[in-house]
């Protein structure tokens, strides 16, 4: 029956006929979207609305309305890779950036079947066939899957439900949904590359071939889409990485676990000496501590409970173990071991902890994704009224570093969840704080309400570099919960005993990441005072190698990094080598330089400086 009932658009309240699809609705208001959420749930604008509800309309800038297009495509390349070849149909999600598709097939795809399939899922696309949702029992799946031995498996999982599917033309594919309303929505379609998968990552079942491809909604977006891909790979830190030797994987050794090669751990080293220096400079104090603990131990913290499947556990003796995936309990046992008074607080211990962590194989990249990493990481025991002072530090000790690397940063502050510990005064308290400080700061910040952790508001803090990616960067994290599972105090003015206030904080976060940040945002050509070699000594001739030897001394002496290269090469193919591996200067060794002392000290961009040695020295001072 015909009527009207009320509806909820984008926060908009309109009157609709009752029955119109959700495009027809959006369509009628100039909405544009690909997927819809209707009472929050995600459904397809295919969907009839017979009932009073509140609807949000999802486009390609969404997270949802992208992933949904993507998924949409996936549909499509299998429907066109179906019609070309014999193949069974694995999975075909959305993924970051595009989608893919997994096949079992007898032989492997050429560039030229891309090509083909590529071509034949554009005709389809220009066909404007309607994704149609069908809903069937689960014998009836079993029935129209009977020849997808794959699809047939993921069925099982499904006994007894409603199964869905989605149809689109003459293809069927099993599948939850949602999806856009019509391939006329794909304007620009590219597959991009082939891999082998093993069906559900598991080397024991067949192996598929996976086949990667993007797709737009717009006409254009594509060759942008492509530059930046190209511009991303040049900056990619695990290409930079592998060609300047800054670090190393092995297939012996595992996945995420980093081997630094000597100009990587030069690097590292530069990093964290420089990173120490600003501490104790802030009055942090340097602690050591083990890198595995009883369980016991992660049972006190909670994280043995909460945080199980991202560690490792082992035996040792019949009692459990647990590699280090956190510091804070460490640092806790090292305030605790005796009786603290106010006069002492605010006490910061800072660590380069290295940690281990359980992430999935599929996940591990680069120095992004890693099992083991070491944070930078320190601990603020204070008191409540010392919050807003301890955060303010740490504010100007953040845009000191920020500043350093020449990277630009935004701040938001997370608030209370619904489910949390401590008391509604501490966290009004102590978020307070956080919010003062930044302002005191004049920091601008957004709010992010009801996302602080369970226990305790949280200021995160986003990085972003030359080439405006975005990176997750520094964590400032009041706790509320760990001081009282190992119940820390101190004894107040009044003699009284008080409940520690504990502030987590890293600021690289991981060496790690912030290495593979720092070679992206620098694209591997680092300032002077990082570079891991900064000045690459060569001998004209075999008659200057001892005088070259002893200027190479007298450098590392001052603390000055410097590689001799002593190889059977022309002097401009070497100046070239060093060039080319960003080596900051170039000290060519010869008769003038042996007899004046005085050097050249050749820039990457050909200029020279001139200088005496002691003149050399100063200039590194820094
Ligand atoms: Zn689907
Ligand atoms: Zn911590």
């Amino acid at each position: 029956m015909a009527g009207k009932i009320k509806v909820i658009v984008n926060g908009k309240a309109i009157e609709v006929e009752k029955g119109k699809t959700i495009k027809e609705i959006f369509e009628k208001n100039g909405i544009d979207a690909l997927v819809a959420k209707m009472d929050g749930e995600v459904v397809d604008l295919a969907t009839k609305v017979s009932k009073n509800c509140t609807l949000e309309a999802f486009d390609f800038n969404s997270d949802i309305g992208r992933s949904t297009f993507f998924h949409s495509c996936a549909h499509l390349l299998a429907y066109a890779t179906k019609e070309l070849f014999d193949v069974k149909l694995g999975i075909g999600p959305a993924i970051a950036d595009g989608f893919f598709y997994d096949f079992y097939v007898k032989k492997s795809f050429s560039q030229e079947d891309l090509s083909r399939i590529e071509e034949k899922m554009k005709e389809i696309a220009k066909k404007d066939l309607k994704f149609e949702r069908i809903e069937v029992s689960y014998e009836e799946a079993k029935k129209m899957l009977s020849n997808e031995p794959f699809k047939l498996q993921l069925l099982e999982e499904h006994k007894g439900e409603k199964i869905s599917f989605y149809k689109l033309g003459d293809f069927v594919d099993l599948c939850k949904g949602p999806h856009i309303y019509s391939t006329s929505q794909i304007k620009e379609i590219k597959l991009l590359s082939t891999s082998t998968a093993y069906w559900k990552g598991n080397e024991n079942n067949p192996m598929l071939q996976r086949i990667y491809g993007i797709g737009f909604p717009k006409e254009g977006m594509l060759k942008g889409y492509l530059k930046e891909l190209e511009e991303k790979k040049e900056r990619d830190h695990r290409i930079i990485g592998r060609e300047l030797g800054l670090f190393y994987t092995n297939e012996l050794v595992g996945g995420g676990l980093i081997l630094y090669p000597e100009e990587g751990a030069a690097l590292l080293q530069v990093l964290k000496d420089f990173e120490l220096q600003e501490h104790i400079k802030r009055g942090y104090k340097l602690v050591a501590t083990p890198h595995i603990a009883r369980a016991e131990l992660w049972k006190v913290s909670g994280h043995y409970d909460y945080y199980k499947e991202h560690m490792f556990l082992f035996k040792i003796e019949d009692e459990e173990f647990g590699i280090k995936a956190m510091n804070c309990p460490f640092h806790i046992l090292l305030f605790k071991r005796k009786a603290r008074s106010y006069r002492e607080l605010p006490i910061r211990y800072f660590e380069f902890g290295t940690v281990y962590r359980n992430e999935f194989s599929g996940t591990l990249t680069g120095l992004f994704r890693v099992r083991g990493f070491t944070q930078d990481d320190s601990h603020i025991f204070c008191t409540e009224d010392q919050i807003k002072d301890e955060i303010k530090n740490l504010l100007d000790f953040l845009d000191f570093l920020m500043k350093k690397f020449e990277l630009n940063y935004m701040i938001t502050i997370s608030t209370k969840p619904d489910k949390a510990l401590g008391t509604q005064e501490q966290w009004e308290k102590a978020t307070k704080a956080l919010i003062d400080a930044v302002k005191e700061k004049g920091l601008k910040f957004e709010i992010r309400e009801k996302e602080g952790a369970f226990y305790g508001p949280k200021i995160d803090v986003l990085i972003t570099d030359t080439y405006g990616n975005e990176w997750q960067g520094p964590t400032i994290q009041v706790d509320f919960n760990l001081p009282e599972r190992f119940d820390v105090n101190y004894i107040d003015k009044d003699g009284k005993k008080k409940r520690v206030v504990m502030i987590h904080r890293a600021l690289f976060g991981s060496l790690e990441r912030m290495l593979g940040i720092l070679i992206e945002h620098y694209k591997g050509n680092f300032p002077v005072w990082l570079a891991p070699i900064q000045v690459e000594i060569i001998p004209v001739s075999q008659e200057y190698i001892d005088f070259a030897k002893s200027v190479e001394g007298e450098l590392r002496n001052n603390k000055i990094r410097t590689e001799l290269n002593l190889e059977e090469a022309s002097l401009n193919k070497k100046i070239l080598e060093a060039t080319k591996r960003n080596i900051p200067y170039v000290m060519l060794i010869g008769k003038k330089e042996k007899e004046e002392k005085v050097f050249s000290l050749r820039k990457k961009d050909g200029k020279l400086i001139k200088a005496s040695m002691e003149e050399i020295k100063k200039l590194f001072e820094q």
